[in-house]
């Protein structure tokens, strides 16, 4: 099978190195020429163009930043490059808005296309343990699923196109709060002069429990592989927790649906940002809401 990956940033370096691993010809390319040695070391064939890495690819899997740039190597090059028999996958986290626009364009123009954002981070995505979210016309998932496996722990079919794109932003609004009122509670037991510690074991068997807290626990200690306990470095960055916050809120107001608590989860993490914490992980909120600045 004849991959074509276009974006090897800190996700896409992981992902193309896996589908090599995996025994298919990648042909991948980026703008970014260090990403493209990074891809090369890793079994990869650097293309010079989109265009090049498109040509007679089997699949072609896009791993950008955000909607404008899917937008832009859809439409102005891979749609007049690849073979229409290509199957064409965007695992980007992107606006719904921009997710059905593409899959429409690339639709008329004769081929199959899927939005498949995944959630698990940069170590996940070099462990080839990314979940991913589909959203495609059905009787395509088989092979979207076939052509995913080597970056996959589980694949889900969301629905129809932008369904992966809004079970991605649903996800994430939900981890953003749900983290928010986490931090807000360990900062007032540590006030009311409660070991934190002591609070995460009650609360991780009373109805507080939830992800953020007993997987991810922002208080250093009690869960060893939490981002918490290395002074949240690495881990999932607010800027990017950020980025989907707001696709959320934008989703939200065009839908019609109301978002309040994400748009207040929004707004502290926008204010962490220009805090400086935009690198940390975003479990570091907890610093900012114990009255802290980010160090
Ligand atoms: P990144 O900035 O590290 O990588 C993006 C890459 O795309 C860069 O190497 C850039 O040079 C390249 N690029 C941009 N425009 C291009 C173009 N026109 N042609 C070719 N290459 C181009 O970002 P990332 O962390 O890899 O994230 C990629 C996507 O995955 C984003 O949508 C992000 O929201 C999503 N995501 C990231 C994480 C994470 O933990 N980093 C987790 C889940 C989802």
């Amino acid at each position: 099978m004849k991959i074509a990956f276009i974006g090897l940033g800190n996700m896409g370096g992981g992902m193309a190195a896996n589908q090599a691993k995996a025994g298919r010809a990648v042909a991948a390319f980026d703008l970014s020429s260090a990403a493209l040695e990074k891809a090369k070391a890793a079994g990869c064939a650097p293309a010079a163009s989109v265009a090049e890495a498109v040509a007679g690819a089997d699949a072609v899997i896009t791993m950008l930043p955000a909607g404008p740039h899917v937008r832009s190597v859809y439409g102005e090059q891979v749609l007049a490059h690849a073979p229409k028999s290509a199957l064409l996958i965007d695992c980007s986290t992107i606006d719904v808005e921009s997710a059905r626009a593409v899959a429409a364009q690339a639709k008329g123009a004769g081929f199959r296309f899927a939005d498949a954002p995944v959630s698990g981070g940069t170590a996940a995505a070099e462990a080839g343990t990314l979940a991913f979210m589909v959203g495609c016309d059905e009787p395509d998932f088989a092979e979207v699923e076939a052509v995913i496996k080597p970056m996959s722990r589980v694949v889900f079919r969301a629905g129809d196109h932008g369904a992966g794109q809004a079970a991605k932003i649903c996800n994430n609004m939900l981890l953003g709060i749900s983290m928010i009122g986490t931090c807000e509670a360990i900062a007032l037991a540590e006030k009311l002069g409660l070991d934190p510690a002591r609070f995460f074991d009650i609360a991780a068997q009373s109805s507080g429990q939830c992800w953020s807290l007993t997987s991810y626990c922002p208080w250093p200690g009690p869960v060893p592989a939490a981002p918490s306990n290395r002074d949240y470095a690495g881990g999932f960055a607010t800027a990017m927790m950020l980025k989907d916050l707001k696709l959320a809120q934008e989703a939200a107001a065009k839908s019609g649906a109301a978002a309040p608590m994400g748009a207040q989860a929004e707004g502290l993490y926008a204010l962490f940002d220009r805090l400086g914490g935009g690198s940390k992980d975003f479990s570091a909120i907890l610093q900012m809401l114990r009255g802290n600045a980010p160090t």
